[in-house]
């Protein structure tokens, strides 16, 4: 227990955010990745986000490059959704993120790093796919910029990838783990902005029904889910997530 929690006499109730794509549209990031998504619809764009058709084409790894330059993910800013989650942390509510986005939001807004599960890692970052060494993705993209249409490695000469978890690619079992060890362990779960159709995210939310946890599901759309939830908000992610989390910081 920390010195907060101590003070304030009673446990304040652990809460778990998940977040999906919807948190982050706000911010003008489209959901690439869902069900109806760009990477889905377009087989020449999902070929650019699959390790297989990335690793055999260095034409393909020159195109990723230049989407990465051109995408809207590194210019993006956190909006009101990212801020509130912040907010909430710092009432002295214990918080923790599991987030299906690669777009870094969550920590840009000021989340500390060690209480943000990235499901399907980061865009922020680059990763040697022969050495496991990780950089930044700018430092990548200076390089493109400059001339270097498929930047390699610098301390071995391996193929650079996005940190982000491909298509073909499994989930880091590390992340995967805490990411269930707080699920199980949360007292709410919060559901934002994802339809809860794209696994392990959906399983997550059953998960934390399961082991008695509040689940609340802030979505636009229905979900498999919505018959598990105590309490859904169908209002914009940008009026609703702000009023539900300052209700719970009161406590
Ligand atoms: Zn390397």
């Amino acid at each position: 227990m920390s010195g907060g929690e101590a003070m304030s006499g009673a446990r304040r109730p652990l809460v778990v955010v998940m977040s999906g794509a919807g948190i982050s549209t706000d911010s003008g990031i489209p959901d690439y990745r869902g069900p109806n998504g760009l990477w889905r619809r377009d087989p020449e764009a999902e070929k650019l986000v699959t390790y297989e058709f990335s690793m055999a084409d260095p034409e393909i790894r020159r195109r990723a490059w230049r989407m990465r330059r051109e995408g809207p993910a590194l210019r993006a800013r956190p909006n009101v959704a990212h801020e509130a989650v912040v907010r909430l942390e710092r009432s002295g509510t214990p918080v923790r993120v599991i987030t299906q986005n690669v777009d870094g939001l969550h920590q840009l807004a000021g989340m500390p790093e060690r209480k943000v599960l990235e499901l399907h890692g980061s865009a922020r970052s680059v990763r040697c796919t022969r050495c496991k060494a990780r950089s930044g993705m700018e430092e990548a993209l200076e390089r493109v910029a400059a001339g270097d249409p498929d930047p390699a490695c610098e301390a071995c000469g391996g193929i650079l990838k996005s940190a982000t978890v491909m298509f073909g690619e499994g989930l880091d079992p590390a992340v995967l783990g805490e990411a269930v060890a707080v699920t199980k362990a949360c007292d709410i779960f919060i559901a934002v902005g994802t339809s809860l159709q794209v696994h392990p995210a959906a399983a997550l939310a059953g998960l934390a029904a399961d082991h008695g946890a509040r689940l609340v599901i802030v979505n636009a759309e229905p979900t498999p889910y919505d018959d598990r939830a105590q309490e859904l908000l169908r209002e914009p992610i940008g009026t609703s997530l702000p009023k539900l989390l300052e209700r719970i910081a009161a406590g």
